[in-house]
């Protein structure tokens, strides 16, 4: 299967009020591409420094998502084009991004990352915490990031069904808050080994590799 035969496929298969995030980290631009032309305009990527390279090689019109682990002092490099970022999971990483979005004279959105694996290889906020930062007055200061929503990974396991559970708990997390947090339009769950899970339990946008670009040969 080819790419755009693969991105077709999961157009098809997948509701449209899901939104596809093409996780890319890994791919060559060629491959992007290849996505791109199929008609793909959201890119996932996971590491900052290969999303900017990227995101000056290719098509200006791409949305770039940073998806993983964050390391603050290189949200700088991001700043002026990201349009989404999943991966903030404290206060200080959220003021970092506020920072460097004054700079560029705009507002970034991005997603909390809620920890609701059990494994504790996996980064995000506790439960407790998600409430605890959105009411803070010090949260309330940030006038350049718009929280849109939240982030979750479920556990690596084949038990489908603690791993629905998990995304029952974030999808039940983000109603609650939604009656504070008006703003709240976006819950990012699922990837290729979860997504049909994920979204049977609410997911409003998945994260997808591997099932559309093949195997990445590291993580
Ligand atoms: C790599 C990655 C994905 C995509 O994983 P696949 O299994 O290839 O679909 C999704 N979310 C995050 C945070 C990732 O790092």
């Amino acid at each position: 299967m080819s790419i755009a035969n693969n991105l077709q496929d999961f157009n098809s298969k997948v509701p449209n009020t899901t939104t596809l995030v093409a996780v890319s980290k890994t791919k060559p631009n060629q491959a992007i591409l290849e996505a791109y032309n199929a008609g793909q305009r959201i890119f996932g990527e996971n590491k900052i420094q290969e999303m900017v390279d990227k995101h000056a090689a290719l098509p200006k019109d791409i949305e770039w998502h940073m998806i993983g682990h964050l390391q603050r002092n290189k949200v700088k490099y991001m700043a002026s084009f990201v349009s989404l970022i999943h991966g903030v999971d404290s206060f200080k990483t959220l003021k970092e991004i506020n920072k460097q979005a004054l700079k560029h004279d705009r507002s970034i959105n991005c997603l909390l990352q809620v920890k609701i694996a059990t494994e504790d290889t996996k980064f995000g906020l506790e439960f407790q915490d998600v409430s605890a930062l959105l009411t803070s007055s010090d949260y309330k200061e940030l006038t350049n990031v718009n929280v849109i929503g939240l982030m979750g990974m479920a556990s690596f396991t084949d038990d489908l069904k603690q791993v629905r559970n998990e995304f029952k708990t974030l999808k039940t997390l983000f109603d609650n808050l939604k009656s504070t947090q008006p703003q709240f339009n976006t819950l990012s769950m699922g990837m290729s080994s979860d997504y049909e899970i994920a979204i049977e339990e609410g997911s409003t946008m998945i994260r997808v590799g591997s099932a559309i670009f093949g195997a990445r040969t590291y993580a």
